[in-house]
């Protein structure tokens, strides 16, 4: 049982704050991701947790006691690295096995503990290698392992797949996962990569300049991102963002009048996701040539400039046009997001 509560926390150095008001309570076997850019706050929120960071203000709270003051071995929490920090010198076993000497448990439960590990992370053929001689997902797998031995009740995971390949990435990806929810401990897990977040998380919370911008389920922050910062930081492409006046409920901008739209009269800004238009033959919602085309495989990503942006489209993968050639984008009212563009909120 694990759940941490995190009390309007705060970390300065000297003027600069690198986390702000951080107010979360996240729930015993959660899987919580902290997703945003370079620099957000993320890993230094996630070393607070740890004790390797003293809190400037505010408290965290392990199943009811305040941890603030406690070192790091005394907190109940194991962590994995993007530099996995394996010891050269140790073959694979004693790596997975160093945390129990460290914290002196039972001897005679090593083997067992070690070997229930490695055979979760797929590592029992390389228990005598040296870290040198294995692949960089076999290293981060150990990493894993040495992780999982001390049967902790918090995970916390900082870009723990950054450095191995796509491919891979994926695959230890699920693997994380599965072992989170296994083993039903509560998992904090950092990153700049929205894939890993949404594929991950119970929970994502987004963060920008030390700030919590958003935190709900993947498909909440999909659906209704709270601001035009998690609008553009969210999906693949990001949301298109037009800004234009709003009128009687028809937005207008260059190339683009879209009408049905409830909010106030004004400058407004309209978002739309490119798998939520279509490219239609007549005219449309918007009407302008061809900017780049991309073919993807499963489909085709038109752009074109509406409203001095360029917003994209998903089409079919059979879709072809030539650069310049007048494309129609059907953009109904019910697939829009409006934000407020001087604050960045969404209206609703
Ligand atoms: P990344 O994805 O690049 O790892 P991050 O979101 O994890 O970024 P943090 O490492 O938490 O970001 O850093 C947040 C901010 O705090 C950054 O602007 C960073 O430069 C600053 N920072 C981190 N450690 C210190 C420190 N010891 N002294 C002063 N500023 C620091």
């Amino acid at each position: 049982m694990a759940e941490i509560q995190l009390r309007n926390v705060s970390k300065r150095w000297g003027s600069f704050v690198g986390v702000q008001n951080f107010d979360l309570t996240i729930a015993d076997q959660e899987f919580l991701v902290l997703l945003g850019p370079s620099g957000c706050g993320k890993t230094t929120t996630m070393r607070m947790i740890a004790g390797l960071e003293d809190v400037t203000d505010g408290e965290i709270i392990v199943d009811g006691t305040v941890v603030n003051d406690l070192e790091p071995k005394d907190r109940d929490i194991s962590m994995v690295f993007q530099s996995y920090g394996l010891y050269p010198n140790m073959n694979v076993y004693d790596n997975i096995r160093f945390p129990l000497k460290v914290r002196k448990v039972d001897p005679a439960t090593h083997n067992e503990r070690v070997m229930r590990a490695a055979e979760m992370v797929e590592l029992t053929e390389f228990l005598h290698r040296k870290p040198a001689e294995l692949s960089g997902g076999q290293r981060q797998r150990v990493a894993l392992a040495r992780a999982i031995v001390r049967e902790p009740n918090v995970f916390l995971m900082d870009e723990p797949l950054s450095n191995l390949d796509a491919k891979l990435r994926v695959s230890t990806r699920a693997q994380i996962k599965n072992l989170s929810h296994t083993l039903k401990v509560t998992t904090i897990y950092v990153t700049h990569d929205q894939i890993e977040a949404m594929t991950l998380a119970d929970r994502v919370v987004i963060m920008e300049k030390g700030v919590v911008q958003q935190v709900g389920t993947p498909v909440d922050i999909y659906d209704k991102p709270a601001n035009t910062f998690v609008a553009s930081f969210i999906g693949s492409p990001a949301m298109n963002l037009i800004d234009g006046e709003l009128s009687g409920g028809v937005f207008r901008a260059d190339n683009i009048e879209v009408s049905g739209l409830k909010g106030p009269d004004g400058k407004i800004t309209l978002g739309y996701r490119a798998e939520d238009a279509r490219v239609v033959p007549e005219a449309a919602q918007i009407n302008a040539p061809a900017y780049t085309m991309e073919l993807l495989g499963d489909s085709t990503m038109v752009t074109v400039r509406a409203g001095g942006a360029l917003v994209s489209v998903k089409a079919d993968k059979d879709y072809r046009a030539e650069i310049g050639d007048a494309v129609c984008i059907e953009i109904p009212s019910e697939i829009c997001h409006l934000f407020d563009p001087s604050t960045g909120k969404r209206l609703e």
